[in-house]
């Protein structure tokens, strides 16, 4: 079942080792159906080189194993936390991608000082609050911090991005650390100065209404 969502949500967990997003078996990216709402997941420390379609898990929403040899990712629970709470979600990544972390690290937010993210996110990348590791902390903590937003760092811990897909959230998981890294450098030679509310509205009104051949695809199109 859901054949073409497993392809897809593998795809985008084999995307992660190669943007340098993750090491080993860390991380995971996970696609929810729109019309059974399940989710499809990545299996529990399987290493990316392994990882095939047929691998992924596929869960009901409240977490019920409905298809999969394997035990689904152990960060499961938070992806179905944050789909129960937000409709507009179709896709989550979590990785711990070094330069973007670092600022988890600190309980730091990575300013919005670039326009290439700006663009896509719309806003600054907040930090939660340190939050237990663990579905309904995390989750609560993911939620207030996100604030119905695609990017969130949890403090001490790593990056969550959301998307309306698979593909859009671990799209968004590598431009964040991208731009993670180039604020990190530019902090390194002292204060950087975000934009300003008005321009980060303008700069995200301006790429939704510009970016690719349809004038309303998503990075990830
Ligand atoms: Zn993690």
């Amino acid at each position: 079942m859901l054949e073409t969502l497993k392809e897809e949500v593998c795809e985008q967990n084999l995307e992660l080792p190669r943007n340098r997003l993750v090491v080993g078996s860390g991380g995971n990216v996970s696609g929810r159906d729109a019309q059974t709402g399940h989710v499809v997941i990545k299996p529990s420390g399987v290493k990316f080189s392994k990882l095939k379609p047929e691998h992924m898990v596929v869960l009901d929403i409240d977490g019920t194993v409905i298809e999969g040899e394997m035990k689904p990712s152990v960060d499961a629970g938070i992806h179905l936390y944050l789909y129960r709470h937000r409709d507009d979600l179709g896709g989550i990544a979590h990785t711990h991608s070094p330069y973007a972390t670092s600022f988890a690290a600190r309980g730091e937010a990575i300013p919005a000082v670039l326009t290439p993210i700006t663009h896509i996110l719309g806003r600054d990348v907040p930090c939660s609050r340190y939050a237990t590791p663990g579905e309904v902390d995390t989750g609560e903590a993911i939620l207030e911090a996100a604030e119905g937003g695609m990017a969130v760092l949890v403090k001490a811990h790593g990056v969550f991005t959301m998307g309306k897909s698979a593909t859009e959230a671990a799209t968004i998981a590598a431009y964040l650390e991208e731009a993670a890294m180039t604020t990190h450098l530019a902090m390194l030679r002292g204060p950087v100065e975000a934009l300003p509310d008005e321009e980060i509205a303008r700069c995200y009104a301006w790429f939704r209404q510009n970016y690719g051949q349809t004038g309303r695809d998503s990075p990830s199109s």
